[in-house]
């Protein structure tokens, strides 16, 4: 056995795909989710390896486990989700860390926080570097989330710099793939299930705002070499730098389906950010030359067979 790992958010879209790669690499999981959005589903053809355990527990409040390693995911991450019950997800964020911090510290694990791009904002700075601070509206409808997320940078940093915790903070850049929940919210689900089931494709605003898709195993790469990677806590930029409009992206959609559905232009949400792209220079310097491998319309593809599966047995 390699290490025993606490994945928080283990049972939600990447903790899902996170647990099974450690466990194929010979690691020992505990995966942690209270099923606000993620699901048993997700993490059900785990359920039969002996090295796997799950637990349903709050992270909002503490837990006590012996571990290694710690890799802190727990967070709603659709804005319609986040925004549900926006006190809880502060909540997740800040007292999420503050427990799972004290837990690493108390144990000496090291401890991963899945930070987002959303600590840019809606970013004054294209590409975003890491050294930049980022355009966020404090009391704005996505702050709960943002906020939240970059008090928990500040709580790492600071138990890593007080308490010598053995932190590592990656920024995650829109990441898609099987096992997004169908009533996500989000961009790519959204898009491919409407295309599916020939609804009206909902762009929001013009379409002409920009987002950078990564698929979710170059994510994990560069996840799992972080956590790995001894002389440098972060936080480092993980996304793939090519950058697509919203209509490009449904364009994208309905080709791949070959779908009849149309274009419906909805209202922008607030504070939307325009533009969104990762400067990943300082990830491939520290990680090994680390960078996406699977670009939009391949990754597209796979998130097609994935929905259309799912579509065609909730439909049998
Ligand atoms: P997800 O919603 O599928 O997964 C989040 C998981 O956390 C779910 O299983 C949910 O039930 C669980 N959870 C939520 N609140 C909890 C709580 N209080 N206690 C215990 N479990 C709780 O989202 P995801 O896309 O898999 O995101 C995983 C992490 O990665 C999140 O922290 C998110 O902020 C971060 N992230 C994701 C993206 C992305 O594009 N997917 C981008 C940036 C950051
Ligand atoms: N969006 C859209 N239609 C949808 C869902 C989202 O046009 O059905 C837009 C949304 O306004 C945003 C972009 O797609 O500009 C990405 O949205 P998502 O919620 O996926 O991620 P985030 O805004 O958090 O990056």
């Amino acid at each position: 056995m390699k290490n025993r790992i606490l994945v928080t958010g283990g049972a939600g879209f990447i903790g899902s795909h996170l647990c099974e790669r450690l466990l194929n690499e010979g690691n020992e999981v505990i995966c942690m989710d209270n099923y606000f959005t993620g699901a048993k589903d997700n993490v059900v053809h785990l359920m039969d390896n002996p090295y796997f355990e799950l637990i349903r527990h709050d992270i909002t409040h503490p837990y006590f486990v012996e571990v290694d390693q710690i890799y802190n995911l727990a967070c709603p991450a659709s804005p319609v989700h986040y925004q549900y019950n926006s006190i809880k997800t502060i909540k997740t964020s800040v007292m999420g860390a503050i427990n799972m911090l004290g837990l690493a510290k108390r144990i000496k694990a090291r401890i991963l926080q899945a930070s987002t791009s959303e600590v840019y904002g809606d970013p004054l700075v294209h590409p975003q570097t890491e050294d930049y601070w980022g355009n966020v509206n404090p009391i704005g409808i996505r702050s709960c989330y943002d906020e939240g997320k970059r008090c928990a940078e500040s709580l790492f940093m600071n138990y890593h710099d007080q308490n010598d915790v053995d932190i590592r903070i990656i920024r995650i850049f829109n990441t898609y793939g099987p096992r997004m929940n169908p009533n996500d919210g989000r961009v790519v689900s959204n898009f491919i299930v409407q295309a599916l089931k020939g609804e009206d494709i909902t762009i929001f605003g013009d379409g002409l705002q920009t987002r950078s898709f990564q698929y979710v195993d170059d994510l994990l790469e560069g996840m799992i070499r972080m956590m790995n990677c001894n002389d440098f806590i972060g936080p480092v930029n993980i996304g793939n730098p090519n950058e697509f409009t919203m209509l490009e992206l449904a364009k994208a959609v309905i080709e791949l389906t070959n779908s009849k559905s149309k274009i419906s232009y909805q209202p922008l949400p607030a504070d939307d950010p325009l533009q969104r792209q990762p400067n990943i220079e300082l990830a491939k310097e520290k990680l090994d030359n680390w960078e996406p491998k699977i670009q939009l319309k391949e990754g597209l593809k796979q998130t097609i067979n994935y929905f259309d599966t799912l579509l065609k047995n909730s439909n049998a």
